[in-house]
């Protein structure tokens, strides 16, 4: 049999505006623009449909998995500004679902139809150089680090003193990938060679940081969301683990002091305030073996450390999203199991079987047709239900 047309690869035909009724809402039957179309996408488009929109996405992928479960779907690359231009009128608010749509892309949009977060806040978290930079500015802790125009100043850097670190592109870089771990004199010696290694992908901005390396106790995050209105919503901190750079399992709440995770959920709330977030943002930490928190990535989207919230919590992260950017009031996050999340990656998805036999498993499946390593094909939530008092 052959399948049916799927209705979510046209985007001509998306309806006009339906503009927002009421004060900085969106009016029922509005339609939220996704710009990227991967899981993120999805599991905010399923949001946006319980509160009652309907979704466009743009994303360059004819298989996006977002667009699976969408209404319209526009396939085109992210300089198509004709294309951008359709999509934006035929939308009456945009969100991202990935930090890294092109800024011009960004900007194209926001022009026509309200955007959030807004391309500034992108423009500080696509580039490590802005992001540090503010952070610092605003008195957030990250690790030490340096602003890399050229090789040579690795170098430079070696004779200042430093003798290990990690060296990462300034834009694009992700799970690892545009970064480099300096261990030894000979390597700060051999610039060029890691200046070519990092940059092999032909990135045209050749800016890098050089970090710190932190002797980090655990790898921290929080999902912090806000609204037009400035109420803020911060879900648990929780604690994350990845295998070769690729987040595995998030667990919450984090084995860190009650103390520790109220400071995470104020430096995220700080943040969030001072980016004049509409939106949500994930706040990557560390907490050193000291019991410093240092920041060490911003993501202006839903994040996959806050995947547990879907079935460990009263609210989450796609809810506070759509709810941030169509002006409705926020939830405080209340979560009522202990939670870990394991992410299904490549071949993993094989487990289904396993996950679908265990009561307490929640399973998410992303809709990919074509598996692949390292890919991130779903997810399942295994939930500890917590018991009147808090305990298990
Ligand atoms: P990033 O792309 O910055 O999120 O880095 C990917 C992973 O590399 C992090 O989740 C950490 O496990 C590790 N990492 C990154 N930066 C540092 C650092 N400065 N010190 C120690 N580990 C790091």
């Amino acid at each position: 049999m052959s399948p049916p047309k799927e209705a979510s690869t046209i985007s001509e035909n998306a309806t006009p505006k339906n503009h927002s009724s009421g004060i900085g809402t969106i009016a029922q039957g509005g339609i939220v623009g996704i710009m990227g179309g991967g899981q993120l996408g999805r599991m905010a488009a399923i949001e946006a449909a319980k509160l009652g929109y309907s979704v466009h996405i743009f994303s360059p992928d004819p298989q996006s998995p977002a667009a699976e479960v969408s209404r319209w779907h526009t396939c085109a690359e992210f300089d198509d500004k004709p294309a951008l231009e359709t999509f934006a009128n035929s939308v009456d608010v945009i969100t991202c679902e990935m930090e890294h749509v092109p800024a011009d892309a960004l900007r194209c949009v926001e022009a026509i139809t309200p955007l959030h977060p807004k391309t500034r806040v992108f423009e500080i978290c696509q580039d490590r150089v802005a992001e540090k930079s503010f952070l610092n500015e605003i008195g957030v802790a990250t690790t030490r680090w340096l602003p890399l125009e050229k090789p040579s100043q690795i170098q430079d850097a070696h004779e200042n003193g430093w003798r290990s670190g990690i060296v990462k592109t300034a834009f694009a870089g992700y799970d690892g990938k545009g970064q480099v771990r300096l261990d030894s004199d000979a390597q700060f010696q051999a610039a060029d060679k890691i200046w070519s290694q990092i940059f092999a992908g032909g990135d045209d901005k050749e800016t890098a940081v050089l970090e710190e390396i932190v002797p980090f106790e655990r790898e921290i995050s929080v999902v912090v969301a806000r609204n037009s209105l400035g109420q803020i919503a911060t879900f648990d901190t929780v604690e994350n683990i990845h295998h070769n750079h690729i987040l595995s399992i998030t667990r919450v709440p984090a084995d860190i002091s009650q103390a520790c995770n109220e400071t995470a959920k104020t430096i995220a709330a700080k943040i969030a305030d001072a980016l004049e977030l509409q939106g949500v943002l994930a706040v990557e930490m560390f907490l050193t073996q000291s019991g410093e928190i240092l920041v060490n990535e911003l993501a202006p989207r839903p994040h996959n450390s806050g995947h547990w919230a879907m079935d460990a919590c009263n609210t989450d992260q796609f809810q506070l999203l759509i709810r941030a950017i169509a002006g409705l009031p926020m939830t405080m996050p209340v979560r009522w199991a202990d939670a870990e999340m394991i992410n299904l990656i490549g071949d993993d998805v094989k487990k289904t079987p396993e996950y679908l036999d265990m009561p307490d498993a929640h399973l998410h499946l992303y809709g990919k047709h074509e598996v692949r390593e390292g890919r991130k094909m779903g997810h399942v939530t295994i939930i500890k239900t917590l018991t009147k008092d808090g305990s298990i």
